[in-house]
C-alpha cells in the first residue's frame, strides 16, 4: 500500500475557530486541495476548521502525515489532541503569526476512525487555506519520502550552486561572455528558490527567518529569474532573440521586483497571476524564437529547443500546481535539472569550440610563422646571393673596364684614375711622380709585313713586358690605346730613373721579336719619352706633365727611335 492523499472533501466551518473540531452533520465541505477564497467564495483573509475522519485505520500501529505548507498559519489536532502547530492562528490579524513550513506528524490511532482537525488563519497571504494535500502514509513511508524529497532538492541545490559559481568565475575570467554571468546567476536564484520552496529546507536551518522574507525570496527568485533569462538567451543565441523584447521584459518585471522588495506579502502576493502572465507569454516568445533558431539551422538549437520545452513544460506545470494544487512540483525539478544540464552542455560545448578553434588557430600561426621564416631565410639566402653575384658581376665589369681586351694590362682610364690620385698624394709629400710614354716604332711597317694578327700578338707581348717592368718599381702601367702605353711612377730617384727606363727599352727589344722593317733595330723596338717632377717643388699642373712626357716622346721618335728621352723639371 502506497501513501494516500488527503483529498477530496473536507468539513468546514468559516468563521470557527474550534479546536475541539466539529461535527459531521452540522457543517458544511470544502474541496481540498485549494484555497477557501477559490473553491469557495469566501474571503482570502480570515479563519476557519478543516476536519476529516479517517476511518479504519489499523489500530496501535503508527502512522504518519506530511502537512505541507499551509497558508499561512496552523493548529492540527488528531482525536482532539494538538500534534503540530506552524504559526499562531489567531482571530485577528495582530493575533496571528504566520509560518509557512513542511511538517510531519506521527501518530497511533486508537479506535477505528481518527479525527483530524486543522484550525487555520490567513491574515497574511493572498489565498487561504488548505492549498495543498496532506499526505498520510505509514511512519516509514512518510520518513523516506521526506528524506527523498530532501535529498533529492539538496542534489539540485548543489548543483545549482557549483553551476552558478562555475560560470560565474568563467565570466570573472573572460568578462566578455555576459551569457556566462547571467546563466551563473540564474542558477543561483533558482537554487536560492529551491531553498525556500517544497521542502523548504532552510526553514528547517533557519527556524527564526520570517515568514515575510521567505515570502520574499520565494517570489523575488521567480521573478527576477525571468529577465536574467531572456537576456541569457539573447546573450548566447544573439540573432534570433529580440533586443527590445528583451528590454520589455525587464522593464515589465522591475515594477514586481520593487514591489516585493517593498510591500508586505498580502499586497505583493497579489501580483503573482500578473507575473504568470508575463511569463507564460515570455516562454511562448521564447518558444518562438528557439523554433525560428531550428527553422534557420542554428547550431545546437534542435537541442535548446527539446530542453526548453520541457523545461517550459514543467514551469507549466508549477504554475498549474500553485492555482489548481495539482501537485506536479516533482515533474517541475526533474523539468529543471535536465534543462540545467542542457544548458551547461550548451555553454560547455560553446566554450569547447572557442578553445578548439583557438588551438586551431595558433597551430595555423605556428605553421605560418615557421613557413614565413623559412621564407625569410630563403630570401635571405638569395638575397645575399644575389647580392653577391651582383658584386662580382660588378667586379668583373669594373676589371673589364679598367682593363684592356687585347693585352691583358690595365687602361687608360685606370691610369687616369691612380694618377690623379697619386698626384694629390705627393702634392704635399716630397716625392717625385713620372708620366712615361711608351711608342712601338714603325708598328704600322710590322702590321704591313706581319699581318694585323702578329701585330696583335707583337702588342700583348711588348704591353706585358713594359707592364712588368712598371710593376716592378711599384708603378702602374697602362695601354693608351693602338700601340702607345703610358705608366706613372712615384718616388723614384732621378738618376735611377734613366737607367730604370733604358733597362725597360733593353728588355722589350731582347723579346727579339723580329720586324725586318724597322729602322732601329732588327727586332720590335720602343721609344720612350718621360718627363719627373717634384710636385711640392716645382710649379705645374698634372695635364701640363703629360703633355710635357709625350713631348718627350716626340724628341726620342726624332733622335732616330728606340731611345728613351727623359725631362726633368726642376
Ligand atoms: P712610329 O715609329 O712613328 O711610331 O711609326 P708607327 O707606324 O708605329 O706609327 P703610326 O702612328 O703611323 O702607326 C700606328 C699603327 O699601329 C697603325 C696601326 O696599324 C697600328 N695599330 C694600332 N692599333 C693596333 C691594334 O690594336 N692592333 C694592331 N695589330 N695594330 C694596331
Ligand atoms: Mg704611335
Ligand atoms: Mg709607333
Amino acid at each position: 500500500m502506497g501513501t494516500l492523499k488527503l483529498k477530496g472533501e473536507w468539513l468546514f466551518a468559516w468563521d470557527e475557530m474550534l479546536p475541539e473540531g466539529v461535527q459531521q452533520e452540522s457543517s458544511s465541505t470544502i474541496l481540498v486541495p485549494g484555497s477557501w477564497n477559490k473553491v469557495e467564495e469566501f474571503p482570502s483573509k480570515g479563519f476557519a476548521t478543516y476536519t476529516l475522519f479517517i476511518h479504519h485505520l489499523e489500530a496501535n500501529k503508527e502512522f504518519a502525515i506530511k502537512v505541507p505548507a499551509i497558508s499561512s498559519s496552523y493548529h492540527l489536532y488528531i482525536n482532539d489532541n494538538l500534534v503540530k502547530s506552524a504559526g499562531k492562528p489567531g482571530l485577528t490579524k495582530d493575533e496571528t503569526f504566520p509560518a509557512m513550513v513542511t511538517e510531519e506528524v506521527f501518530f497511533t490511532p486508537i479506535s477505528n476512525v481518527t479525527k483530524l482537525t486543522l484550525v487555520m488563519a490567513n491574515f497574511h497571504h493572498r489565498d487561504g487555506g488548505m492549498w495543498d494535500t496532506l499526505e498520510l502514509g505509514t511512519t516509514e513511508q512518510i520518513i523516506t519520502k521526506t528524506k527523498l524529497a530532501i535529498s533529492y532538492e539538496m542534489m539540485l541545490l548543489g548543483i545549482l550552486l557549483l553551476s552558478g559559481l562555475y560560470h560565474i568565475s568563467l565570466f570573472l575570467l573572460r568578462k566578455t561572455e555576459l551569457y556566462l554571468l547571467l546563466f551563473g546567476t540564474f542558477c543561483l536564484v533558482i537554487g536560492l528558490r529551491l531553498f525556500v520552496m517544497h521542502e523548504r529546507v532552510l526553514m528547517e536551518i533557519l527556524p527564526a527567518i520570517p515568514f515575510s522574507i521567505i515570502n520574499k525570496i520565494e517570489y523575488l527568485s521567480f521573478y527576477s529569474a525571468l529577465p536574467l533569462f531572456i537576456w541569457f538567451l539573447y546573450y548566447l543565441f544573439g540573432n534570433e532573440v529580440s533586443k527590445t523584447i528583451c528590454k520589455l521584459i525587464t522593464y515589465i518585471s522591475l515594477p514586481f521586483i520593487l514591489t516585493v522588495v517593498v510591500t508586505p506579502v498580502s499586497i505583493f502576493s497579489e501580483t503573482l497571476y500578473y507575473f504568470q502572465a508575463l511569463t507564460l507569454s515570455t516562454i511562448a516568445y521564447i518558444i518562438y524564437t528557439i523554433f525560428l533558431a531550428v527553422s534557420r539551422r542554428r547550431e545546437g538549437a534542435w537541442l535548446v529547443a527539446i530542453f526548453a520545452c520541457f523545461y517550459a513544460y514543467t514551469v507549466i506545470m508549477d504554475i498549474v500546481y500553485v492555482q489548481n494544487s495539482l501537485g506536479s512540483f516533482e515533474l517541475s525539478n526533474v523539468g529543471l535539472f535536465v534543462f540545467i544540464f542542457s544548458q551547461v552542455y550548451i555553454i560547455a560545448k560553446r566554450l569547447y569550440k572557442a578553445y578548439d578553434e583557438a588551438e586551431k588557430y595558433s597551430a595555423q600561426l605556428k605553421d605560418l610563422n615557421q613557413t614565413l621564416e623559412e621564407k625569410i631565410l630563403q630570401r635571405t639566402r638569395s638575397l645575399e646571393q644575389s647580392k653577391k653575384e651582383l658584386q662580382s658581376a660588378n667586379d668583373t665589369l669594373k676589371k673589364q673596364s679598367y682593363y684592356d681586351q687585347l693585352t691583358k694590362i690595365p687602361n687608360r682610364r685606370y691610369l687616369e684614375n691612380v694618377y690623379n690620385n697619386l698626384w694629390d698624394e705627393v702634392q704635399n709629400l716630397e716625392k717625385s711622380i713620372s708620366f712615361i710614354y711608351f711608342d712601338i716604332d714603325y708598328f704600322k711597317k710590322y702590321n704591313d709585313t706581319y699581318g694585323h694578327q702578329e701585330g696583335d700578338e707583337t702588342l700583348y707581348k711588348v704591353a706585358n713586358c713594359i707592364n712588368d717592368c712598371i710593376t716592378e718599381h711599384n708603378g702602374i702601367a697602362a695601354r693608351m690605346g693602338g700601340e702607345e702605353f703610358v705608366a706613372v711612377l712615384s718616388n723614384i730617384s732621378e738618376d735611377s730613373l734613366g737607367d730604370f727606363l733604358e733597362d725597360c727599352r733593353k728588355r722589350v727589344e731582347n723579346l727579339n721579336i723580329p720586324h725586318s722593317e724597322s729602322q732601329s733595330s732588327e727586332y720590335v723596338t720602343i721609344s720612350i719619352g718621360a718627363a719627373y717632377v717634384y710636385p711640392k717643388f716645382y710649379d705645374i699642373t698634372k695635364q701640363k706633365l703629360i703633355i710635357i712626357a709625350d713631348e718627350a716622346l716626340y724628341k726620342a721618335k726624332e733622335s732616330g727611335r728606340n731611345k728613351v728621352c727623359i725631362d726633368i723639371l726642376k
